[in-house]
């Protein structure tokens, strides 16, 4: 073996040791509930596609046609010739949606998250106030600043009221997920605002998992907490999740998208996303509006869930959304094996991406499941539940 690869093999074959080593599963199928890898059927309770959108034959044509109108690719970043008229009229349509005076996309959520936080707070004395369970995108931004990070107990108002009332920082910026992304619980949105406007500092709230699927029409989790848009408030969204295609976009006021635009190095450095894109998550727009239908579905599918578990020797986590945590501790990867050999498809998550103890099962619902989905589920795990324990 060439000489640099060993140190890296022998770590890879301690994560293999320890059972977290990860690999990639190939999907023979589409995404959708129903799966198929090689041999195996699997009826998958694994995606973000909460609205079931990815299947959506209207989203599929706009996709083509957008493709053929625009061409494959964009060709440059938007600064120099890559901002097309679909771009741009997505990001008008997504400012109109959510009662934002502005929008600006991009090409994953990543590198959105990327784009917020060091720049807002790019100081070394400005200070950055991140919730302890954010989503490592956010951790990331944070660290990619110069400006202090502290960290506060999940959802807790009064340890980040704390933390605020103790800091000089010029530029505070409060950063949170809305929905968090493993625990599936909504940020107090309204509480951590009145914190934001109280100590004068900025609010930057990731919606990966809200924009779509709560709120009024779908408008995410802003509307689900009764918070309207404020310049105060810097909201990110994903296109990949409930919208069913990819991308992602930044809310805000005219000042601070301009800002962005000017400043943030993820928007400057790296081209613009191909226009079909932006076609399709036009189109997208148009569906997540008139699917009240699907959320009110994926609503019953989680009350279905949350009564067909009770009993098991594992709990949910209190989440009303479709992220549906089991907390199976020990058991997590011998009952992930279990519900696979009855052909169910449920994400064993462990650490480090939640703390040590926390291991769980990541169940996502979809408006694609069925009632039936759901109790397919539900009386696997009960079995499960009996052989294992
Ligand atoms: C998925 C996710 C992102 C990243 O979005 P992508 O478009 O997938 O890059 C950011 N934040 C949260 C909370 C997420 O769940």
């Amino acid at each position: 073996m060439f000489s640099l690869e060993s140190a890296l093999r022998t770590e890879l074959s301690s994560l293999a040791e320890q059972g977290l080593l990860r690999e990639l599963r190939v999907l023979d199928t589409p995404c959708s509930p129903r799966a198929r890898a090689g041999e195996q059927e699997l009826l998958s309770f694994a995606s973000n596609d909460y609205l079931g959108l990815t299947a959506h034959p209207a989203l599929s044509r706009a996709l083509a046609e957008g493709s053929f109108a625009w061409g494959s690719g964009s060709g440059a970043s938007h600064l120099i010739s890559g901002h097309l008229k679909p771009h741009a009229m997505l990001e008008e349509a997504l400012a109109n949606f959510l009662g934002f005076a502005r929008c600006i996309t991009f090409s994953s959520g990543y590198l959105a998250n990327l784009a917020v936080t060091p720049t807002l707070a790019a100081r070394r004395d400005d200070e950055i106030f991140s919730d302890r369970l954010n989503h490592a995108s956010l951790i990331d931004a944070a660290r990619l600043s110069r400006a202090r990070q502290h960290r506060y107990r999940h959802g807790d108002l009064k340890a980040l009221a704390k933390l605020l009332a103790a800091s000089s920082a010029k530029t505070k910026v409060i950063v949170t997920d809305a929905v968090f992304s493993m625990d599936g619980d909504i940020a107090p949105l309204a509480g951590l605002f009145e914190l934001a406007e109280q100590f004068d500092a900025w609010l930057v709230v990731d919606d990966a998992h809200g924009f779509g699927v709560l709120g009024e029409r779908g408008a995410g989790s802003l509307s689900h907490c009764g918070l309207p848009p404020h310049p105060g408030i810097i909201l990110m969204g994903t296109l990949g999740k409930a919208a069913g295609v990819g991308g992602a976009f930044v809310a805000a006021s005219e000042t601070v998208i301009e800002y962005l635009q000017n400043k943030a190095r993820s928007f400057i450095f790296t081209t613009a996303q191909p226009p079909a894109l932006a076609v399709a998550a036009l189109t997208s727009l148009s569906l997540i509006n008139d699917s009240d239908e699907r959320r009110s579905h994926l609503n019953d599918l989680i009350a279905l869930l949350q009564t067909s578990l009770s009993g098991l020797p594992w709990s949910l986590l209190p989440s009303g959304t479709a992220i549906q945590p089991l907390m199976t501790g020990d058991a997590t990867l011998s009952l992930a094996e279990a519900l696979r050999k009855r052909g169910l498809w449920v994400p064993a998550i462990r650490p480090p991406t939640v703390p040590t103890d926390a291991s769980r099962l990541r169940i996502s619902l979809s408006a694609a499941h069925s009632k039936e989905d759901v109790l397919r589920l539900a009386t696997a795990l009960h079995e499960a539940g009996r052989e294992i324990l």
